[in-house]
């Protein structure tokens, strides 16, 4: 598929035309979306979801508002109605877990509806817990929960900050959509097997598990599983370290990342995606810190395929002059493969590995 790009470099070559507002990175953010065409799809009254990260509390290398607020402009322009949007974290207590919370370190980080030009809405909504069930046929997965104001969206445009993750290597669109858009009955699944489980000989019956489950999933200290919606509440609570959680790390994440991103593909009725290489940094935006970036800053990549723009992103990404040696010679964390993920969504139909890449001026 085509992927466009803008770079992000802004050379004036002449002393006395340094006044060139085309050169900054909204305008050409402007570009990219017109000549890529990837909102062509958006009709009069669409409700268009702009889906992005807003970080966690002390989280510095988030996107800048402006970019969003762009991508917003051109959903009007397009005859959308759009609403940012963002997913809830694993668990019930800390700020990024519930929309509330979530909605406190937005404003804190930069995100409101005053510097985005549109309402914020939680798509999973007050607790992480309004989902759409889509069945699937995956290797580990069968069902993906898919966050409702996602399901209900009339398109999903995402503007993704593309860095490094250590669960999946590279963090951009799929990871965006199989990680972003889901509710928590599938945050649980992509990084965990099976359900939390009480240990016995550790619990002291505090009940303070009993008081925070959202569904009463926990019955005489024991966990039914028929009830429970894995949100982790539990085991945030406990301070015996009473609740075993079967915690995944590496190549199965990914797998399971992709899967949870076919059961959102499934219901989304539009996609466009927008990679913003910048800031590169070797963790993910859901760090409560950011680290300093691995490489120079690249620019923003356009497409309507989840696949290729994550594939070009890579390669240029791999291509880029390190200005930091924070990670090993291999450039991202030794224990995952981004090169399995993009694999693995291309078998699953997402899109293809295969792209050309079109410079925007
Ligand atoms: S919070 Fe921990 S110690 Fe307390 S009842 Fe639950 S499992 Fe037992
Ligand atoms: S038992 Fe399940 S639903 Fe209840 S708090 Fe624990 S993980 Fe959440």
């Amino acid at each position: 598929m085509e992927v466009f790009y803008v770079d992000s470099r802004a050379v004036v070559l002449e002393p006395d035309k340094w006044y060139q507002p085309k050169l900054s990175l909204v305008s050409k953010l402007r570009r990219l979306i017109d000549e890529s065409g990837i909102l062509d799809e958006i009709e009069k009254g669409d409700l268009v979801a702009v889906k992005t990260h807003f970080g966690d509390r002390g989280t510095t290398k988030t996107l800048r508002s402006v970019y969003i607020r762009t991508v917003v402009e051109k959903v009007i322009e397009a005859g959308g109605k759009p609403f940012v949007t963002e997913t809830t974290g694993l668990g019930m207590i800390r700020p990024r877990c519930t929309a509330l919370g979530r909605l406190e370190i937005a404003e804190e980080n930069g995100y409101t509806q005053q510097t985005l030009k549109a309402p914020i809405i939680i798509a999973d909504g007050l607790l992480g817990l309004d989902f759409v069930e889509v069945p699937i046929e995956g290797k580990y997965l069968k069902k993906v929960y898919v966050a409702k104001a996602i399901a209900e969206a009339d398109a999903v445009v995402f503007c993704t900050h593309f860095k490094l993750h250590m669960q999946s290597g590279i963090g951009g669109s799929i990871k965006n959509v199989g990680v972003g858009c889901v509710a928590k009955p599938s945050k649980f699944d992509l990084h965990a097997k099976g359900f939390p489980r009480i240990i016995a000989e550790r619990c002291t019956k505090c009940g303070k598990c009993v008081e925070i489950c959202p569904v009463n999933a926990i019955l005489n200290y024991q966990i039914v599983e028929e009830k429970c919606l894995r949100c982790t509440g539990c085991a945030e609570v406990c301070k015996e370290d009473a609740i075993q959680i079967d915690w995944l790390l590496g190549r199965e994440v990914s797998d399971r990342i992709v899967e949870c991103a076919s059961g959102v593909a499934k219901v989304a009725r539009k996609f466009a995606f927008l990679n913003f290489i910048l800031d590169v940094t070797p963790h993910c935006d859901c760090h409560p810190y950011s680290d300093n970036s691995l490489i120079s800053d690249i620019g923003i990549l356009a497409s309507k395929d989840m696949v290729s723009i994550d594939r070009a992103s890579f390669d240029l990404y791999k291509k880029s002059q390190p200005i930091s040696d924070l990670l090993s010679k291999e450039r991202v964390w030794q224990w995952t493969d981004p090169e399995s993920m993009l694999s693995y969504a291309e078998e699953l139909g997402l899109g293809k590995q295969e792209y050309k890449l079109t410079k925007v001026e």
